[in-house]
């Protein structure tokens, strides 16, 4: 059993108060909160750490260089890889998705097939499209049912020789479906197409293992891990990061420089150009630390009696539909009000302290499958309490009187 009360405790922004009222911080799938040992963290560090890294023989240098390293040690441990130079650090996600497809839309040549879904985020559709237009490649869709979940059948149709790459998430950020990965990266490797997963949205619900699932890339953001904002991870398998050629350019990444030939560095630098988020990084590492101290275990079942609690909530109020409604979920819940645009539910809650998301979630195909413009979106942390989806009930039944 978790301490709520405790843990609320660690975080010092939800003391704060939102137009007069306590906040209900019900936004946790745009980025979650942090808790004071990852702020302290990245204080600490600029106060008595800082250097760059893998530069200097002075021994500050030489430490920020191994609270970097050991930060790359944590998220290899953490997340089952086999090796740390597997692990790559980036801006985010999105950063993540753009190194690989970048250095897809090099190896691909016409009339060869990357597969998406019909549930993905924008960063996990754009940098593809791009690849495609650059490569002569196409873009292949796995549609969605009712429910919002991938339909494997289709997928198994969509799979042959031509694919070379199958890009998913792992959590839906607008339904919170939860997508069977595991066998969809079986499919694609019977076939030999690799397969990178957009694990933005699940990292913070539920412990991943990167050998379990065998993927060839695995990505993910520090802020959505209750990390900082600017830094995130690209999990990749040697021999694919070895193969892709070099994303960014310049210092850090180099072997050698003359005017007549540049050499590279090996991994995991070949994709670390310039100076990283030093801080961001060393607080990545802490955030991790915190979520494995409360554990990613009793997190998950205490989120999904959240989930159940407040979907049990919302279908009582009659004119709420739900979009989404996967059998697995993670603790994100998309509804609709009849005749009520998000936004003004959005904006009547925000009043009292409730902070939701409105709109279409950065995953415009979604809505167009449902045939709506937008959802409100409610999504939970662990640090969240079935008191403050009271209010939130509370609150939404206010906005949908004084809408009708
Ligand atoms: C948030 C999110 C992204 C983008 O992450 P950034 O941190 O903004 O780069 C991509 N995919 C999913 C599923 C997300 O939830």
């Amino acid at each position: 059993m978790l301490n709520i009360s405790k843990i609320r405790e660690d975080f010092p922004i939800l003391q704060v108060k939102i137009n007069g009222k306590p906040l209900v911080y019900f936004d946790n799938a745009s980025t979650g909160q942090k808790p004071e040992v990852v702020i302290d963290c990245l204080n600490d560090y600029y106060q008595n750490s800082n250097a760059n890294v893998h530069r200097g023989v002075h021994s500050l240098s030489q430490e920020a260089t191994n609270l970097f390293e050991e930060a790359r040690v944590k998220l290899q441990e953490h997340f089952n890889a086999k090796q740390a130079h597997e692990i790559i650090f980036t801006r985010g996600t999105t950063e993540s998705i753009n190194l690989v497809a970048n250095g897809f839309s090099q190896l691909l040549k016409k009339g060869d097939e990357i597969i998406i879904s019909q549930l993905e985020h924008h960063s996990n559709i754009v940098p593809w499209q791009i690849a495609c237009e650059k490569s002569g490649a196409l873009l292949k869709i796995i549609p969605i049912n009712e429910r919002g979940e991938l339909i494997l059948d289709d997928y198994k149709k969509l799979l042959s020789k031509k694919t070379k790459i199958v890009a998913i998430n792992h959590v839906s950020n607008t339904l919170g479906t939860i997508n069977p990965i595991k066998k969809i990266i079986d499919l694609a490797h019977e076939l030999g197409a690799a397969v990178l997963i957009d694990g933005a949205q699940a990292t913070s619900h539920f412990k991943v293992d990167i050998q379990d699932l065998d993927c060839d890339f695995y990505c993910t953001s520090a802020h959505k891990m209750y990390g900082p904002t600017g830094v995130g991870m690209l999990y990749g398998k040697e021999k694919w990061l070895e193969k892709l050629p070099v994303y960014q350019s310049g210092g850090e990444m180099i072997k050698e420089v003359t005017f007549e030939k540049t050499t590279y560095a090996g991994l995991p630098f070949k994709f670390e150009a310039g100076t990283p988020n030093i801080a961001g990084v060393i607080a990545f590492g802490k955030s991790i630390d915190y979520l494995n101290n409360i554990g990613l275990e009793n997190i998950h079942s205490y989120e999904n009696s959240l989930l159940d609690y407040a979907t049990q909530e919302l279908l009582k109020i009659s004119d709420v539909r739900i979009i989404g409604t996967a059998n697995h979920k993670a603790a994100v819940i998309s509804f609709i009000v009849n005749g009520m645009h998000p936004l003004d539910i959005g904006s009547i809650v925000d009043k009292l302290g409730i902070a939701l998301r409105t709109g279409n979630h950065c995953t415009q195909p979604i809505m167009k499958h449902y045939n709506i413009s937008g959802t409100v979106r409610a999504s939970f942390a662990f640090y969240n309490t079935k008191k403050e989806i009271d209010l939130f009930i509370k609150a939404l039944q206010k906005a949908i009187s004084m809408l009708s």
